[in-house]
């Protein structure tokens, strides 16, 4: 069994509903909110860092891009604005190793 969290949460160990799920992407909102807004955009491959990417990964990348401009509309922020973050390694501020995309928004 795996012992990440966000395996955890795309596999229903852990309960947490999902605004957005498809055969490759999920998304659920942040349990510590740093913005009105504040969703997690995360591939349903166990990837632990940006750091890792190969080239293979380049479509599931875009994918979330997309996913995450299509909540930003959903939610109502994509005319008012919103940040797109990705955290790479502790110094970077990554928590949580299983790469994830913060869809922030909604001051506005
Ligand atoms: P990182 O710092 O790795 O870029 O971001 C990890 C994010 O995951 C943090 O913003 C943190 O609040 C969020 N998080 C940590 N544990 C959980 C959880 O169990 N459920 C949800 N929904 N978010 C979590
Ligand atoms: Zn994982």
């Amino acid at each position: 069994m795996s012992e990440c969290l966000f395996c955890k949460i795309i596999g229903r160990e852990i309960p947490t509903d999902f605004v957005f799920e498809d055969q490759e992407v999920v998304a659920f909102k942040d349990i510590n909110p740093q913005a009105p807004l504040h969703l997690l955009i995360v591939p349903r491959k166990h990837i632990e860092t940006v750091n890792v990417l190969t080239p293979e990964d380049a479509p599931l990348i875009s994918r979330m891009i997309l996913a995450a401009r299509d909540l930003a509309k959903r939610f109502g922020v994509a005319q008012s604005g919103y940040r797109l973050v990705v955290n790479v390694e502790k110094g970077g501020g990554q928590e949580i190793f299983h790469i994830h995309m913060h869809l922030l928004g909604g001051w506005c």
